[in-house]
């Protein structure tokens, strides 16, 4: 029988990344990566492994912190230079921006990143092939989830799937991020905004029913969802709706992911990095 897989992965990115806010006029001396300490705090509670998707831009200022999760036996992987969302760069533009996030990854911390994540999981067959071109291994931006807008569409052709939710090409792989269909529609469980959002008792309830259809579970998690910093001014005009979705459910999600975590390891879950999987080639 094929053992369980979970990566609790977390992208690296600021809260003026966020597609909803205009970075230009965010004000940037102000900063949520303190919630990377208090995430890396809670894997070492159960001694978990993961993969931290980084961006570029944030290399030299987080040199410190980096190293230590490297130390401490984590994956680095790709996840853009300054976040700009793929599928509004032009190719060679997108090619130059993966370079330079492999670069900074490589010259700044002497590590070679096999793996990518784009923001907003924005990805098409012609950029994912020049993932493959740069000599990486892996690409987790595919996410079956046509409500959100900003999301790609990614043709898959030639790939087999290894597992439901892990396709393979030569010796390149695709993690499909997890979402539940129910009701024709796929509802995203994976993300650590609905992990906010969604109260806990609606999320145990919709994990329970995803775990009992599916081996692997890859979740993703950002720095400002877990931060302290909850006095930050977001720009003049910001709406009601994008404010409430910055800030809703900060001060509880350190407690549901240990919920989260508590649940996947009574479901006997193996928690990895997206490239242990790699080298086991799926399995
Ligand atoms: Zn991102």
């Amino acid at each position: 029988m094929h053992k369980k897989y979970a990566v609790l992965g977390m992208d690296i990115e600021d809260w003026y990344h966020l597609d909803y806010f205009d970075k230009e006029k965010c004000d940037q001396s102000e900063s949520t990566l303190d919630g990377i300490s208090i995430y890396l705090d809670i894997l070492d509670t159960y001694n978990i492994k993961t993969t931290f998707f980084v961006v570029g831009e944030l290399v030299e200022k987080l040199k410190g912190t980096l190293k230590q999760i490297i130390n401490q036996g984590h994956e680095i992987a790709l996840h853009s230079h300054s976040h700009r969302r793929p599928l509004t760069m032009s190719i060679e533009e997108y090619k130059q921006d993966t370079g330079k996030n492999i670069r900074e990854i490589r010259d700044l911390l002497g590590y070679n990143a096999i793996g990518y994540r784009a923001p907003c999981f924005s990805m098409d067959r012609e950029r994912l092939e020049i993932l493959e071109d740069l000599n990486l291994h892996y690409d987790a931006s595919h996410i079956k989830f046509s409500d959100h807008k900003l999301y790609g569409h990614l043709d898959l052709t030639g790939f087999t799937p290894v597992r439901n939710d892990i396709l393979k090409r030569n010796d390149f792989f695709e993690f499909e991020t997890s979402t539940l269909p129910l009701k024709n529609k796929n509802i995203p469980i994976s993300g650590g905004g609905y992990l906010r959002i969604f109260p806990w008792i609606l999320t145990k309830y919709l994990l329970n029913k995803y775990v009992k259809l599916n081996k692997n579970y890859f979740f993703y998690i950002h720095p400002f969802e877990f931060s302290k910093n909850y006095n930050i001014k977001t720009p003049s005009g910001t709406s009601f709706a994008t404010n409430l979705r910055f800030r809703l459910g900060r001060k509880s999600v350190e407690k549901k992911m240990h919920r989260l975590i508590q649940l996947l390891k009574e479901r006997q879950y193996e928690f990895v990095r997206f490239e242990d999987l790699v080298n086991k080639q799926g399995a």
